[in-house]
């Protein structure tokens, strides 16, 4: 640890620097703590099918409100507890409470009974081999079809875990569960290897969206991005809608779904349940 030479002195002897190693570390026993303890919470942001327009389902995204800092942003925890570990207890509740959640809604409002579900998960969780046992054992305790269920794994986690996500990714399949690559055109996935991949949609990473109607080059990126989907006969989710210019645009491409805070801010649970209610009121 006490590494010769000016960095790792640096290191040791500058106490902001030490603040955040502690402060990091405190974080992780608490968000250990707090999986256990139900302060975690889901999200549910929905998701648009575009052409017609009707509400299709939701993305499920983890909330942690830490009990003294207050809310914790999704980018700094999930990235700790990808790094130490903690990611897999994480994904097993989200699978569980969105898939409780979602065959709760199937049962109260039946003519919603073909609404999905979309879960992240990281590359690490499917290099476990309990992984596709538990998402299986889920759905049945739930009794909720596989196929309602879809499991975003991002472009850059699963480049560093080919191997053992592969043979995961195949049995989800066998499952009939769904599989969605997200935040693509972030990652470095080859079109040789993404052809090989047994997955349903492609997520159009928000970057791209955002700076659609302003950029050339990043209409000219989402509009490879969509037709290459529809060579693969993928969905192409578009993340991050945020101005009625970019939602035309992306009809008008052909892109099949769409997601974003001009269609719908992620909601919590109690307002999906008005949404289901109240249909008309859905459209943006
Ligand atoms: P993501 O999976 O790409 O999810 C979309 C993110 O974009 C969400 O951020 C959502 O709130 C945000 N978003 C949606 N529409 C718009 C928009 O129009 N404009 C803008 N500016 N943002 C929009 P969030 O909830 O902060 O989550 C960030 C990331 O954290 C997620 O990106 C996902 O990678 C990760 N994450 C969240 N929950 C989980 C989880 O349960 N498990 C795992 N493994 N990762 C999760
Ligand atoms: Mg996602
Ligand atoms: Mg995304
Ligand atoms: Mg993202």
């Amino acid at each position: 640890q006490a590494k010769a030479g000016g960095k790792g002195r640096l290191a040791m002897f500058d106490p902001s620097l030490h603040d955040q190693l502690g402060h990091r570390l405190q974080l992780e026993a608490d968000l250990r703590r707090a999986i256990g303890a139900g302060q975690l919470t889901l999200a549910y942001q929905p998701l648009y099918d575009l052409e017609p327009y009707r509400l299709s389902g939701f993305e499920a995204l983890t909330r942690w409100i830490h009990p003294s800092h207050g809310p914790v942003s999704p980018a700094v925890f999930i990235a700790l507890a990808e790094e130490t570990g903690c990611i897999e207890a994480l994904t097993a509740w989200a699978i569980d409470e969105a898939s409780r959640q979602l065959a709760q809604w199937r049962r109260e409002v039946p003519q919603y009974a073909d609404l999905v579900m979309h879960v992240n998960v990281s590359g690490k969780d499917l290099s476990r081999p309990q992984f596709v046992p538990r998402v299986r054992e889920v759905l049945a305790r739930h009794g909720l079809p596989a196929r309602l269920l879809t499991l975003e794994i991002t472009e850059s986690t699963l480049m560093e875990q080919r191997e053992l996500a592969l043979q995961s990714l195949g049995e989800l399949r066998a499952l009939g569960v769904r599989l969605g690559i997200d935040d693509f055109g972030t990652g470095y996935s080859s079109l040789a290897y993404l052809s090989t991949l047994p997955f349903d949609c492609l997520k159009i990473d928000r970057s791209f969206v955002m700076g659609m109607d302003q950029s050339p080059q990043n209409l000219e990126i989402v509009r490879t991005v969509v037709s290459l989907g529809r060579t693969l006969n993928k969905h192409v989710v578009a993340e991050g809608i945020e101005t009625p210019a970019q939602l035309q645009m992306l009809k008008t491409l052909g892109a099949t779904i769409g997601q974003g805070y001009l269609l719908a801010r992620p909601l919590h649970a109690s307002q999906v349940e008005h949404l289901l209610r109240a249909p008309g009121l859905e459209a943006a």
